[in-house]
């Protein structure tokens, strides 16, 4: 009987040990699955980093974008100014393909209004801080602007947009692509009429359109839009708003959204200044 109950023993101790080791090698096992996948995510994130950064670095380096604001007499003013919709309008937008650009180029012009897409970037890649820590940057004014209606702000801020084709210029926003070129060297103006500090109308032209990649096409029609809503330039040459696109990322930056919420607060400042 002892001796049984020795080996019975002795039998459920190698199990269990058995069972240790199994347990272990799970542990390492889901431990390496992690790993692994973590650092293809960092790996591809830097990589798809990489290429947008390649893609865009010089071909916006000649990128110069001016504005004007004037008053309903065709006067310039140096004032700033919003739009000031009721609570829920939406701003329409008319896109007039003066330049026959085909359907790739035209989304390429839309997105860069609707999409809600974001893009994480590391910091060290901006300069804007040290490498692990990341920022997030909007594709579209559309995702940019949706989290702002959380806190309500003294003038309401355009949230949602409806694009149209149509040639005749109706449209809050009016958008004409051309392939004329700017005497000025221009690739996009933007000229806003306004009644006080309230915007009436904004209307951009993006010169030379046919020449333009749609990243490019994107990037200015970006830059555009955001002068469109009342922003003036940036100081920051990391940023969107910078008189000269000088960023490999010219997205959305938080700063860029901070600067339109001060605005429609009434704060009477449309520089974008980041800090
Ligand atoms: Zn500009």
């Amino acid at each position: 009987m002892e001796q049984e109950k020795l080996i019975l023993d002795e039998i459920s101790q190698s199990s269990e040990k058995k069972a240790e080791k199994i347990g272990k090698r799970t542990f390492i096992l889901i431990a390496m699955i992690v790993v692994g996948a973590a650092s293809a995510f960092i790996g591809y994130s830097y990589y798809e980093n990489q290429l947008l950064a390649n893609a865009t670095t010089h071909l916006l380096e000649h990128y110069n974008s001016n504005y004007v604001i004037q008053n309903l007499q065709g006067t310039v003013v140096n004032t700033w100014v919003s739009w000031n919709l009721l609570q829920g309008q939406v701003l329409h937008v008319s896109i007039v393909n003066d330049a026959n650009l085909p359907d790739d180029k035209i989304n390429a012009v839309k997105n860069a209004i609707l999409s809600n897409e974001t893009i994480t970037v590391d910091n060290s890649l901006l300069h804007e801080g040290p490498s692990g820590t990341s920022s997030t940057r909007y594709k579209g004014w559309e995702g940019a602007l949706a989290d702002l209606q959380r806190s309500p702000t003294k003038f309401f801020i355009p949230q949602t947009f409806a694009i149209s084709e149509e040639s005749n210029g109706a449209g809050d926003i009016v958008i004409t692509l051309t392939n004329d070129e700017n005497p000025d060297g221009l690739s996009g103006f933007t000229k806003s009429i306004s009644d006080g500090n309230q915007i009436l109308k904004s209307k951009i032209t993006i010169y030379d359109a046919s020449q333009l990649s749609s990243l490019q096409l994107g990037a200015i029609t970006r830059h555009e839009f955001g002068h469109a809503l009342g922003l003036a330039h940036s100081t920051d040459p990391s940023d969107l708003m910078h008189a000269t696109i000088r960023t490999d990322y010219p997205y959305i930056s938080g700063c860029d959204i901070d600067a339109i919420k001060g605005l429609y607060s009434g704060d009477e400042r449309s520089q974008v200044i980041c800090q």
